[in-house]
């Protein structure tokens, strides 16, 4: 049997990191079998469509670079892939059980459903539908009520059934907790049960890839596709994501649309190798993977039941990783349009396009300390900005006053001055030769030096930021310190 996929996101908003966790397992069996992966949009629910949220969608998943086989657009004889575009499946779907017996309309007004609610709620009583219209005369009676009935599946009154998911083995349900659900509603689209038993059976796909929370939807399904004679694909329920204060993942904790994460500078590869360790492991210790050994590696086996936890601190380690991975020119040309964009990059006086081989020479003394693409224009504005800004009282190293500051950073202009290989050793040998001339520990002249240099009491090593930025702009920096301490 070839493996047959699918990602359904409905369009309710931009894609959160637990949904696109479905997409990439989904994405990585099918990968990993030869198989096909499927998009489906899954828009019946029509009272909770945002606009812009496929495009979202899609956008996420190319972002990742999760492709997909079928999907929006697709001409293949399993199409539209869109539900809104496939409603007369549905409702011969539903004319079939209606004319089986195994569904009824139900005339029932919102009004009579609501205070049914409202009773049961506060009586806390269970269960929902009373089957009122399951009774013909009831119906019959009822039909005033409601010029547009909806259809309601029979649903057993009691009994077990059990449900097999390839990650938690046979998992057993009451039926006499389950109501006659809705499976097309007064408007004539279908619920997500229907819609969502009658396209995977027409898509023939294998393997159902879901969160934990569909696992309740299960037993609906499976009596469905009872009732259809059709067969149902294995399940696979992913386990939920959780914060690390065990509670369900949300935006509290930091957990945003993926979108975001891309806009806040996380690399796709890391992001992708974070998620794919929310609850699918290899072994006990390997955590780093390119997306073709996830690929390689992934069997459904290796999912657990129990909920994985979304720890933001991870993810930035592994962004800081997969930063590391870059090559100077490589990591340059990333960093490039964070720190030249008008709004969030480097000061609008440092002019663009920025200077690409001083960036490359940049990256090495930087790429360690950043964990962010978009922390580079603030961690680096100094190697762009004409005069950074900074209080002159850091010029005055702890255990000096100002006129020896002065007096020190006059010396270390004079030695810059008359340096003439500007490389970090010997500007190092320089100083430290100067500091003891002076009479001074090397922390103090280089605490000077550096606030002067970089306008911050904390940068990368010295005599390499100071060989990066070149004699000129050392000179002049050295030269405005003297001037303003
Ligand atoms: N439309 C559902 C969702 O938004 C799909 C659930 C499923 O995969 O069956 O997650």
């Amino acid at each position: 049997m070839s493996v047959r996929v699918r990602y359904a996101p409905s369009p309710t908003g931009d894609p959160h990191v637990g949904n696109i966790r479905s997409a990439l397992f989904n994405w990585l069996y099918a990968r990993h079998e030869g198989g096909t992966f499927i998009v489906r949009i899954e828009d019946t629910d029509q009272t909770r469509y945002v606009p812009g949220s496929v495009e979202a969608i899609l956008e996420a998943l190319a972002w990742l670079g999760l492709d997909w086989d079928e999907g929006p657009g697709s001409e293949t004889r399993y199409g539209p892939y869109v539900q809104s575009e496939r409603l007369a499946l549905y409702r011969e779907h539903a004319d079939r059980l209606l004319a089986d017996g195994r569904a009824y309309l139900c005339y029932c007004s919102t009004e009579r459903l609501d205070a049914l609610k409202r009773a049961r709620q506060a009586k806390r009583e269970p269960g929902g539908y009373d089957r009122r219209c399951r009774d013909p005369q009831e119906a019959e009676k009822a039909r005033a009520e409601n010029p547009s009935p909806v259809a309601r599946f029979k649903t057993p009154l009691e009994g077990t059934l059990a449900v097999h998911d390839a990650v938690r083995g046979e998992v057993a349900f009451d039926l006499s907790l389950l109501d006659d659900f809705v499976l097309l509603k007064s408007d004539g689209f279908p619920t997500y049960h229907l819609a969502n038993v009658v396209d995977d059976h027409l898509m023939e796909i294998s393997h159902v890839m879901r969160a934990e929370e569909w696992l309740p939807s299960a037993p609906r399904h499976r009596l469905l596709y009872k009732a259809f004679g059709y067969e149902m694909p294995q399940l696979v329920h992913l386990p939920l994501i959780q914060g690390p204060d065990r509670a369900k993942l949300s935006k509290r904790h930091g957990a945003a649309s993926v979108l975001e994460f891309r806009d806040e500078g996380y690399l796709p590869e890391a992001l992708l190798n974070f998620l794919a360790l929310l609850g699918w492991s290899l072994d006990e210790t390997s955590e780093l993977f390119t997306k073709e050994e996830l690929a390689r590696h992934f069997t459904p086996e290796r999912i657990v039941a129990s909920a994985a936890v979304f720890n933001r601190e991870k993810l930035d380690w592994f962004n800081g990783v997969y930063i590391r991975k870059m090559g100077d020119a490589e990591l340059a040309d990333a960093l490039a349009p964070w720190l030249e964009d008008a709004e969030r990059g480097l000061p609008s006086a440092v002019p663009r396009p920025i200077d690409r081989a001083y960036l490359a020479a940049i990256v090495p003394l930087e790429r360690e300390r950043l964990r962010k693409l978009a922390d580079a224009p603030q961690m680096l504005s100094f190697f762009f900005e004409e005069r950074p800004a900074y209080d002159p009282a850091l010029l005055v190293p702890k255990g000096m006053d100002a006129p020896g500051a002065r007096a020190a950073l006059e010396a270390a202009l004079a030695a810059a001055e008359e340096t003439d290989d500007w490389s970090a050793p010997a500007l190092e040998t320089a100083y430290r030769a100067l500091a003891e001339r002076l009479g001074l520990r090397t922390g103090q002249l280089f605490g000077a030096v550096r606030v002067a240099v970089t306008g911050r009491a904390a940068a990368p090593p010295l005599f390499d930021t100071m060989a990066v930025l070149g004699k000129e702009r050392c000179a002049e920096r050295l030269r405005r310190a003297v001037e303003a301490v």
